[in-house]
């Protein structure tokens, strides 16, 4: 056989069993030869290097007759890193993410809110290059960055195209962390990421398919199918926010008129209720409406109403079994959860799908777009034969 052959055997083969490792665990070197097909002396050599090396660990379990201990094996989740990042309009989060979704050292950095992408990604270079300091993680491990923000993104160009909320243009997030960082860097919208995060580890996990709607300073969905973002063409579907639900409604930002969001967004809630009175945030909106104030009712009651009919349309259009509510709106405000657990099924879901889905929050809330950059960045970047090769060369 040539080398390269043997070579490329070899890559294959180590791959293999961490993987199955990685998605069986814990699972005895017998179990490994018999899934895999490999011999038991190949399983043993590979196994051997992967645990030099700190990719898996050995635990001993009771087995079910008297006395007798399995040694089996369970991949250690910290042997892989990624860093995934979070860019908001006055806030930067970044924080390691491991295997199973675990966030290690998580941070957050102050962000101007005009600052220019070059700014904002030199901020989060450093922040990067601290976070390894401080967490003392081996550079080694590090896969990739994933960076989830607002707006249009290019998934495969590494681009922002459009992010309205931070003021960016045709930002090449991914080109510019790997000039400051040497890391590879997976970019992508934040509900999509933190639907991915849902689906992995939180409120989705065994979903086949799930959507996720996010109710903040915009409305925006991600569909799940079978474990797959569903992007659309140019990476925008899910982006319910500018359906219009009335064509002879308000004027909404993207220049249409009457489009969802003009009812639901966080801004749009403060223009309205400030035609009446002073309002500076959606707590003030709320309490108002808590007081008896019949015209806070009046703009709350309305958005709870279009956050019923979004989640009766997402349903209609894709059939999930599973909705995934996440947001300020749904997330900070009791009065919204109640009303959605009396009406949404039996007065805005269509009879035939009324039960065909569950309603779920976030598992994660603050934390989602962090772990599921990390995730992403994780499924597209992690080569473990190469992290492997790697790790021996040092
Ligand atoms: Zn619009």
């Amino acid at each position: 056989m040539q080398k390269h052959d043997q070579d490329f055997i070899k890559r294959k083969n180590r791959t293999t069993v961490f993987e199955i490792i990685k998605n069986h665990s814990p699972l005895s070197r017998a179990e490994i030869a018999r899934l895999t097909g490999m011999s038991p002396t190949t399983v043993s050599r590979i196994v051997a290097e992967l645990d030099h090396l700190d990719f898996m660990h050995e635990i001993e379990q009771e087995t079910t007759s008297v006395g007798r201990k399995a040694i089996l094996l369970k991949v250690n989740p910290k042997s892989v890193l990624s860093v995934g990042v979070e860019i908001d309009k006055t806030a930067i989060r970044i924080g390691a993410v491991d295997l199973d979704g675990s966030v290690i050292g998580g941070k957050s950095i102050a962000r101007n809110a005009e600052e220019s992408s070059e700014a904002t990604l030199g901020s989060i270079a450093a922040g990067i290059n601290a976070l390894i300091d401080d967490e003392r993680l081996d550079r080694r491990r590090i896969v990739g960055i994933g960076v989830g923000l607002p707006g249009i993104i290019d998934h495969a160009g590494g681009k922002a195209v459009l992010s309205a909320q931070l003021g960016w243009k045709q930002a090449d997030i991914a080109g510019l962390l790997k000039e400051r960082t040497g890391l590879a860097a997976a970019v992508d919208n934040e509900l999509k990421v933190k639907s991915l995060a849902e689906h992995m580890y939180g409120a989705a996990k065994g979903s086949k398919r799930s959507v996720l709607i996010g109710f903040g300073s915009g409305v925006g969905s991600s569909l799940i199918i079978d474990g797959d973002i569903y992007r659309g063409e140019s990476n925008s579907a899910g982006e319910v926010g500018h359906t219009v639900v009335d064509p002879g409604g308000l004027r909404c930002d993207c220049g249409k008129k009457g489009c969802l969001q003009t009812y639901i967004a966080e801004a749009a809630l403060i223009e309205q209720a400030s035609r009446v009175k002073p309002v500076a945030s959606l707590d003030e909106l709320f309490q108002a409406r808590r007081d008896g104030e019949r015209w806070a009712a009046d703009i709350v009651d309305r958005a709870m109403a279009f956050i019923a009919v979004t989640i009766g349309n997402v349903a209609c259009m894709y059939n999930p079994d599973t909705v995934i509510l996440t947001g300020k709106l749904v997330e900070r405000y009791p009065e919204v959860r109640a009303f959605i657990a009396e009406k949404c099924m039996s007065e805005y879901v269509w009879e035939p799908l009324r039960g065909t889905f569950r309603i779920a929050y976030s598992a994660f809330e603050q934390d989602g777009v962090i772990i599921g950059s990390g995730l992403l960045a994780q499924g597209r970047f992690l080569d473990i034969a190469s992290q492997i090769e790697q790790m021996e060369q040092n």
